[in-house]
């Protein structure tokens, strides 16, 4: 019978003793702490990422667009950030920092020897869930997803994280490359995180990084420029690309807060239940109005990451970038509150894309609020 898991594992072994174990010991990084086969797992997740972005996602901007472009030349950035983060950065960041940290704190210690894992691991409270491995990942892929949904929401709410954040949202081409659009420091910051609360509750490093394959390619999905939604039921339960793009919509300035809206990442369940969910609303052009956030289309893989990173470091040495709230940014990178700012001034004069009309919208736009 075909055995996924023994086959995978036979592919990563080979990998590894192929190409990273020598690569490794060109490079005299072989003496370190971490696996080699944990490199060569995520380049094969890599590979197969890459290749449903190629295959599928990629050919869905070009038969059925939400946003008609005259050239691609702002998805290029995000093209070339998304290899190198996927083929160079996050392997090398799993190998070296992810899988040390996750052992460190006693990650997958259950499965080798039992008792010494998480006094908060699932499998420690239901023992049933042992024996059925599936329902136990979609019971941790809840929870990281919960998890995910509130940071998300920290992210747009402290000034300091959005000085970050932001970053990924300035984009005014948001394609199936945007997903890994982000600062190293907030992806780092987001990984700790995630890693911290798979482990709390049980999740083996190795399945981890399933965890995160899933909803990666979903976030690859949800930002592909593509007229998609899941239909009226499962549009409340998965995030579909029309539910994200909603989420990156250029503010308003009529209705400045028709964007805090749509922050799942998987699941579009929390939005529901906590009152964010837009759905219906006509689709708007992406990206920011803060015209210094709005700089970052200006530059490349470094100039973006320089720019966060002096937004980031202006914020988080001053009150006003711990102060909860929704701002802009002066001219010196100080966060300004966007109460004080008159949105009609800062909105960008004519889109520069053309955004397909959709018959199916603004039909029923509303504001799904919280039960009760
Ligand atoms: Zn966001
Ligand atoms: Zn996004």
């Amino acid at each position: 019978m075909f055995d996924l898991p023994s086959w995978w594992a036979h592919l990563v072994s080979w990998l590894s003793g192929h190409a990273v174990e020598p690569v490794l010991g060109a490079l005299h990084l072989d003496g370190l702490s971490g696996n080699p086969d944990d490199i060569a797992a995520a380049l094969l997740i890599a590979a197969l990422q890459l290749a449903i972005i190629g295959c599928v996602f990629r050919p869905l901007e070009t038969w059925f667009p939400a946003e008609r472009w005259s050239d691609r030349r702002l998805t290029r950035v995000d093209r070339n950030y998304t290899l190198l983060m996927l083929l160079g950065i996050f392997p090398l960041f799993t190998y070296l920092v992810l899988m040390p940290f996750s052992h460190l704190l006693g990650g997958g210690g259950e499965a080798v020897d039992p008792g010494t894992g998480s006094a908060l691991a699932l499998t420690h409270w239901v023992p049933w869930l042992d024996h059925h491995p599936y329902v136990l990942f979609a019971v941790y892929y809840v929870i990281y997803d919960f998890t995910y949904y509130w940071m998300h929401r920290t992210q747009h709410a402290i000034p300091w994280w959005w000085a970050l954040h932001s970053m990924h949202h300035s984009t005014r081409q948001m394609s199936c490359w945007t997903n890994d659009r982000g600062s190293l420091v907030d992806g780092f910051i987001q990984s700790m995180i995630l890693a911290t609360v798979g482990l709390v509750i049980g999740v083996d490093p190795d399945e981890f990084a399933w965890l995160m394959l899933l909803g990666e390619l979903v976030q690859n999905l949800s930002h592909t420029n593509v007229r998609l939604g899941f239909g009226r039921v499962f549009d409340r339960v998965f995030v579909a690309p029309k539910f994200h793009r909603l989420h990156h919509m250029l503010v308003d300035p009529e209705r400045p807060t028709l964007h805090n809206c749509n922050y799942g990442q998987v699941l579009a369940i929390w939005d529901v239940l906590f009152g964010t969910a837009l759905y219906g609303e006509a689709p708007r052009p992406t990206g920011v109005g803060d015209p210094i956030v709005d700089a970052d289309n200006d530059y490349g893989l470094i100039g973006l990451h320089w720019v966060a990173l002096k937004r980031f470091w202006v914020a988080v040495r001053q009150p006003a970038g711990w102060r909860p709230g929704e701002v802009a940014f002066g001219a010196d990178y100080t966060p300004i509150p966007v109460g004080q700012l008159d949105l009609h001034a800062l909105a960008r004069p004519a889109p520069a894309v053309a955004v397909v009309a959709d018959a199916s919208a603004g039909d029923d736009a509303m504001v799904e609020s919280a039960p009760g």
